[in-house]
């Protein structure tokens, strides 16, 4: 046992890091993320191809890099309040970007005081840093990747926010779930279970551990700045931001705990916002609910489009009214939207005459035009 080594892990958890992992900073094999690229599966997020080499290989992010400390933080919160829509649980705080990042500084200045000013020189992210978190916590043995294509882990399930820091330090490597296995293995402690792939409401998964983003709700209400197709939209159900469904089918949660330091920024009041709320946000409303959330990233456009398609799917024809209003909303985005979304609700004589195709071309041509225009942004 190396007591250098056993004593950042002390300091690390004494952040308040649940899991503390470490992995030999060695090249990841590529094959998966290559072909998902290749596939066209990442939809949008055009940074996942930019990145791709970095992702695998440390030491384009830092020369010299030999080891990668992965940190895992549980967001499990518990039993949540009843509200009027579904909010993946990750996004019920205070944004993890910011409260997370504190304590990796620290932990880099752990590293520096136990291994000396040489350590000084590192690299840490959570979730947007060119780093393949999910499989450097499976190479050093935080989880597994189920078949749900997360990061599982048997003590907490489905719900670790994931930090890396990279290090010119040699760390002694902890040993992957099963010692023989790849990176890339999927579904290693999954046995026959395939309750994540049944699950799904918009079938994303085209094989077990692969996820299709272009049909993915999570996807398509967070990363996507522009139209949900509409053959999509039902299986969005009650979704207005992200999705949980393929994480909390899955039986490795049966160990999870809430996480306490995570309930520190919880903003789980946020659940019992009500569609009508929701429908009725300006933009004033949206910057003072959702401050400090990551929410706030999909901007009112994004959270307004997703509540028309909740709303489309509701059934409850109470919200045709503020509906019927948003069908002359001033960006074209939830016009498209909310249009869908009366229909649905068997409202359609209440649009005008504007409105007799629900794609309207003219609405989707002046769309389109504006994306265009606002192309920085979008
Ligand atoms: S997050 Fe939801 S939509 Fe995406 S793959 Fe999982 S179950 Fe399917
Ligand atoms: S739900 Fe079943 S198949 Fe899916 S990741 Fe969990 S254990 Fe694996």
């Amino acid at each position: 046992m190396d007591p250098r080594g056993e004593e950042l892990r002390r300091r690390l958890a004494a952040l308040g890091f649940d899991d503390v992992c470490f992995a030999a900073a060695a090249a990841l094999d590529g094959e998966g993320l290559q072909a998902w690229l290749k596939a066209g599966m990442q939809g949008e997020m055009h940074w996942m191809e930019r990145t791709a080499a970095k992702r695998l290989q440390p030491d384009l992010v830092l020369a010299g890099a030999r080891s990668v400390i992965m940190l895992g933080v549980n967001y499990w919160p518990g039993k949540l309040p009843a509200g009027g829509a579904t909010w993946a649980r990750y996004a019920l705080h205070e944004d993890y970007h910011d409260t997370i990042k504190p304590a990796l500084a620290a932990a880099g200045r752990a590293l520096e005081e136990i291994y000396g000013a040489g350590a000084g020189d590192y690299r840490y992210y959570v979730d947007t840093g060119p780093v393949l978190e999910r499989s450097w916590a499976a190479r050093a043995g935080l989880g597994f990747v189920g078949k749900n294509a997360m990061l599982i882990s048997r003590r907490h399930g489905n719900w670790l926010f994931l930090a890396s820091i990279l290090t010119r330090v040699e760390l002694p490597p902890d040993e992957p779930v099963r010692k023989k296995s790849s990176d890339a293995t999927i579904g290693l402690l999954c046995g026959k279970c395939t309750r994540c792939l049944d699950a799904c409401p918009t079938n994303a998964f085209p094989r077990p551990g692969v996820v299709d983003a272009r049909r993915c709700v999570s996807y398509l209400t967070i990363e996507n700045k522009g139209v949900i197709p509409r053959e999509l939209r039902p299986g969005i159900g009650t979704r207005i931001y992200g999705c949980d469904v393929c994480l909390e089918v899955c039986p490795w949660n049966r160990f999870a705990q809430a996480g306490r330091r995570m309930l520190l920024t919880a903003r789980h009041e946020l659940v019992r916002l009500t569609l009508a709320e929701l429908l009725a946000l300006t933009p004033e409303r949206f910057a003072e609910v959702f401050r400090r959330t990551a929410i706030k990233r999909v901007k009112l456009a994004g959270l307004l489009r997703n509540a028309c398609v909740v709303a489309g799917n509701s059934g409850d024809r109470a919200l045709l009214p503020q509906l019927v209003q948003l069908a002359g909303h001033d960006l074209p985005l939830v016009r498209i939207h909310a249009v869908w979304a009366v229909r649905r609700l068997g409202g359609g004589e209440l649009l005008g005459a504007a409105w007799a195709a629900e794609s309207d071309p003219a609405v989707l041509e002046e769309y389109r035009a504006e994306v265009e225009s606002t192309k920085l942004e979008t």
